[in-house]
């Protein structure tokens, strides 16, 4: 196998990659911090059976087998991260497996709860929106996702603050950064001066950030927020589960939100030349933005429901802060909500 799956970032914390058998993402950082009994695994990969085999054998090379791990923080409740937990669970039966609250509180156990969170999803994107004939390629594309779950059972569920000790070396603090899921974590060693930073904080990607049923409230306002908490940390080396080590946090939070800022002027100015034909939805508007997946018309369904979310979670935002209204219509005796800007 490749060597370099495994890499050792500072002495007793490696760094191990992962395929996602997602184009887009291409693969996936697990991290593995060494403390003979006590030893942590940060993230699991995508759910499947070469996952399983890529950590086996990478954990191999330092002669860690999978039964030896302790603890195993998700950081965040998407499937290249949670992956394959329960099948580390089943060699070590007696590990922590530790996730936040509020993303506990969303993992769906069975077919009838996956089932009546797709139609929740499917009445609220139509709401916002999106054409009929649309919502039924988008709904296909995520019944083909649930053939590889098996969801994540939390032992220890985490709020936030909490630390979590490995070895006499090691603390890490649980740091809650809301925004990209509502339970996203990152872990911060204060000695080491080493952030764990999920999806939160990429080197040149943005994560995902998008209101939805089970993200109402204020997604990109909370996601902006955890941008704060982590910039107030004193961090030498920032790890992510995508791209590369980086050590420039500062600099990286401040693109971020400069990112940000012009997708919110973006948003505005879509609805201020489409304001001659009336509010719109925020389906019309994710189709006028530019994305950097391709022109609207070439998106697939996956990319395009990920195109309105984050476009709505954008939206909400300026709502919020009084620069654009929501306007609720009826249409053909269903609910429609739109968008206008406020003057
Ligand atoms: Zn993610």
């Amino acid at each position: 196998m490749n060597p370099n799956h495994l890499v050792e970032v500072i002495p007793g914390l490696y760094q191990i990659r992962l395929q996602v058998p997602i184009r887009s993402l291409g693969y996936v950082y697990a991290y593995f911090v060494r403390s003979n009994e006590d030893n942590l695994l940060i993230d699991t990969g995508w759910p499947s059976k070469d996952t399983f085999f890529e950590l086996e054998t990478s954990l191999a090379e330092i002669g860690v087998s999978l039964r030896q791990i302790r603890t195993v923080v998700i950081s965040h409740l998407h499937p290249d991260h949670f992956g394959v937990a329960e099948q580390i669970k089943d060699l070590a039966p007696n590990s922590k497996l530790v996730i936040h609250r509020a993303d506990a509180a969303l993992i769906l156990d069975d077919y009838d709860e996956y089932k009546g969170f797709v139609s929740e999803l499917h009445v609220w994107l139509s709401e916002h929106g999106t054409p009929p004939e649309e919502l039924q390629a988008m709904l296909d594309a995520s019944t083909e996702m649930l053939n590889y779950f098996r969801p994540p059972k939390p032992t220890t569920i985490v709020s936030g603050g909490e630390i979590l000790r490995v070895g006499d070396k090691w603390n890490f603090e649980i740091i809650p950064t809301p925004g990209h899921t509502i339970g996203t974590i990152c872990l911060y060693e204060r000695m080491s001066k080493v952030l764990f930073s999920g999806d939160h904080v990429l080197p040149t990607i943005t994560p995902n950030v998008s209101l939805g049923p089970y993200y109402k409230g204020d997604p990109l306002g909370d996601y902006l927020e955890s941008l704060d908490r982590v910039n107030e940390l004193d961090v030498d080396l920032v790890l992510p589960s995508h791209e590369f080590v980086f050590s420039n946090l500062k600099k990286r939070v401040i693109e971020i939100k400069r990112h940000h800022d012009e997708r919110l002027n973006d948003a505005m100015s879509v609805l201020e030349k489409g304001s001659d034909y009336g509010p719109m939805s925020g389906y019309q508007v994710a189709s006028k933005l530019k994305w950097h997946s391709g022109e609207w018309g070439a998106l697939g369904a996956w990319e395009r429901r990920a195109a309105v979310m984050e476009t709505l979670a954008h939206l909400e935002y300026l709502k919020r802060n009084r620069k654009i209204a929501e306007v609720r219509e009826i249409k053909n005796g269903k609910p429609q909500i739109k968008y206008a800007l406020i003057l």
